[in-house]
């Protein structure tokens, strides 16, 4: 009995000693640099659970995901170097473990970064499963360990899938000044089909939308004092009676980005929108087009991301 109930303190009190080290492996290892094999704890949100992976594959996931794999590679590449920079800035933080049972990041893309394995890469790939696994692995090889720096320290790498023309700067649309974060031009969002996209619904439908969450909003002005970033997106207009952020309204009428314009005809209400996106950072878009014009994933990066250096972690 004495001794069960030694061994029971014995192991209580080995829990933690063997518990945090493994919970922060992935922050511990990244600091001693990466290569090949450096393996990964990723927080699988569609199984509640953590996943042990090679950063290797956990990038390629991450890029088969989040841009399309017919893109540049050059496009794919700023796309891989984004991802591993926001994977470090993550890592190293250690800011978001607790939100993840202690990995840095979860496979949430509204949360981190989207991710998916290869299964679903081969699911939504199809019989071009081998071209574009190999051209994404060839990407993600030729810039693996390189991390984007602001002042010496990996940035928060946020990147969106289209802009209006300019991007915006995260001061506009979430009030948080980044030195990295700037609007810039990228004009190159304008050509092709897709910039700009229509959501037409009738007065009364937009108006009890709009009262489902304002429900004492007036019956007059659907779209007046109107305040718009340099870029052109929305920061607030007043509707019905009630000022609202360019935001709420992007998300209430699932509308693809806050740059838009509004008219009333005929007992219809259009919103025309241009870009896809909050805006703020890497236009995916943008990236691929100037990756069509010649320009190298550092350009793009350096582009899109002002003042930043590339560093290499290994
Ligand atoms: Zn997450």
């Amino acid at each position: 009995m004495r001794l069960l109930k030694f061994l029971c303190i014995v192991i209580a009190l080995s829990l933690p000693i063997v518990t945090v080290p493994y919970f922060f492996a992935s922050a511990v290892r990244l600091k001693g640099g990466v290569d090949e094999n450096t393996v990964i704890s990723v927080y699988d949100v569609s199984l509640s659970q953590r996943t042990e992976m090679r950063l290797f594959d956990y990038l390629c996931g991450v890029v088969a995901a989040e841009m399309p794999a017919l893109y540049n590679v050059e496009a794919l590449k700023a796309q891989a170097v984004a991802a591993f920079t926001y994977f470090a800035k993550r890592a190293e933080s250690g800011e978001e473990s607790e939100a993840h049972a202690g990995c840095a990041v979860c496979t949430s893309s509204s949360h981190c970064s989207a991710f998916i394995n290869e299964e679903r890469q081969k699911e939504r790939w199809g019989e071009n499963y081998g071209v574009y696994r190999t051209k994404i692995e060839e990407a993600v090889r030729a810039v693996y360990g390189k991390v984007i720096t602001y002042g010496g320290k990996a940035i928060d790498a946020l990147y969106f899938a289209r802009s209006s023309g300019k991007t915006e700067s995260a001061a506009d649309v979430w009030g948080n000044h980044y030195g990295y974060l700037t609007a810039v031009n990228s004009e190159v969002d304008e050509s092709g089909s897709g910039f700009v996209s229509e959501v037409v619904m009738s007065l009364s439908e937009f108006e009890e939308k709009f009262k489902e969450k304002y429900p004492n909003a007036s019956e007059s002005g659907i779209f007046t004092e109107v305040a718009r970033s340099g870029s052109g997106g929305v920061l607030s207009a007043k509707v019905l009676g009630v000022t609202v952020t360019g935001r709420e309204l992007r998300s209430m009428y699932s509308l693809n980005s806050t740059n838009f314009t509004v008219s009333e005809q005929d007992g219809k209400i259009t919103f025309t929108v241009k870009g896809k996106g909050h805006g703020v950072g890497m236009s995916q878009y943008g990236a691929n087009a100037m990756a069509k014009l010649g320009y190298g994933w550092e350009e793009i990066i350096k582009h899109y991301y002002t003042g930043v250096e590339i560093s290499n972690y290994r």
